[in-house]
């Protein structure tokens, strides 16, 4: 007798082992991936995070700016050397290995300079083409600009990577290269921000691209988590005294990786 399954339905929310082969977390600041993917992480040695703000200002301003007071830092200090040894070590603890982008964080800057999606948009396809990714984890970059700037520069980079997809395998009359899998990760803090996670899900959803919880294989180790986290002494004095980091991490709010991708065929029209 035949399964009466349809196969489709039970495969909803799986992931497959050829799509976890080389993942890449895109993270805004150094710090965001860790919280977010510490479990993914864990599960999965070698992961390479690509923070995007992880550029130095040409100066820091005097006095200092208020984040880095809240987290510690003097006038002097070279905040970003500082914050950059701190994700080394951090990432270590998770065998993932950093890459860092040098645009900077908008508090440093005047807002006419800013960094915008189009600016960040061709680095990150060209990172995540030399790292041959073939699963992408991105923020849903709620509420601060530099996360809100992350998520939108890598839903470009997603579509100019399909689009070369897509163009290879027409002129090479084949079905192309294995495309990416992409992901989203709920920005620890932000996440909690009355309405701001459902904004950002039901933007996704009216654009096409239906986030759905997967059920990535993933190694939920509190200690292992915490021991990373750690490594960020400086960011967790401004984490905790902005948004009580130590009650989230301690309750835990759990870790949730949602695909991107089209609805299954003749669903779309839930979208509208
Ligand atoms: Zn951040």
């Amino acid at each position: 007798m035949s399964d009466p399954t349809p196969p489709d339905m039970r495969d909803w929310g799986l992931v497959t082992p050829s799509e976890l082969e080389r993942i890449v977390i895109v993270s805004p600041h150094l710090d965001d991936a860790v919280l977010g993917c510490s479990h993914l992480m864990s599960a999965h040695p070698g992961v390479t995070v690509v923070t995007v703000f992880a550029g130095r200002p040409d100066a820091y301003p005097l006095p200092m700016e208020r984040w880095d007071s809240l987290c510690g830092f003097v006038d002097g200090d070279e905040v970003h050397a500082a914050r950059r040894a701190e994700d080394a070590a951090a990432l270590a603890v998770l065998d993932a290995s950093p890459v860092w982008l040098d645009f900077v964080e908008h508090s440093y800057l005047p807002r006419a300079d800013w960094t915008h999606p189009e600016d960040v948009v061709d680095t990150l396809v060209s990172t995540i083409e030399a790292l041959d990714a073939t699963a992408v984890f991105v923020p849903f970059g709620l509420a601060n600009p530099d996360h809100d700037c992350t998520h939108d520069a890598a839903m470009l980079a997603r579509d100019r990577l399909a689009e070369d997809a897509a163009r290879d395998a027409i002129a090479q009359g084949s079905i192309g290269p294995e495309s990416i899998a992409w992901f989203c990760y709920e920005d620890m803090g932000y996440k909690h921000i009355p309405g701001l996670l459902a904004w950002r899900i039901a933007r996704l959803f009216r654009r096409g691209l239906w986030p759905t919880p997967a059920a990535v294989p993933a190694d939920p180790d509190p200690a292992r988590k915490q021991a990373s986290v750690d490594c960020y002494p400086s960011q967790l004095r401004a984490l905790e005294a902005e948004w009580r980091v130590s009650d989230k991490l301690a309750a835990p709010a759990p870790e949730q990786h949602w695909r991107l991708a089209p609805p299954p065929p003749g669903w779309e029209r839930l979208s509208d």
